[in-house]
């Protein structure tokens, strides 16, 4: 039996259809200031659930990984849902 976690999983990769993720984000903490450790959010997804894209790599050894956000309402919308920052533009329409 799958977990709800698996189910979900699945439907995003469904979603996504075969196309492959797209490439994570260039790391600029100048433009990007916000940054959340990969898997700190409600489902514990590692990549975007809408497009997989990956973490950033980002050289910081205190936070190898990370998605990066504009302000703090994104990261804090990444730690419910998941989405990169890419994704919840489209996803809440704003500029
Ligand atoms: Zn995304």
């Amino acid at each position: 039996m799958k977990t709800i976690k698996e189910a979900l999983i699945e439907a995003a990769e469904k979603l996504r259809g075969d196309k492959p993720p797209a490439p994570a984000d260039p790391f600029n903490p100048g433009e990007f200031p916000f940054a959340v450790q990969p898997g700190h959010n409600r489902i514990g997804f590692k990549v975007c659930p809408r497009c997989g894209k990956p973490p950033t790599m980002t050289g910081n050894p205190r936070l190898p990984e990370a998605f990066l956000f504009r302000d703090s309402l994104s990261a804090t919308e990444y730690q419910i849902s998941g989405l990169c920052q890419s994704c919840q533009r489209k996803v809440f329409d704003y500029v």
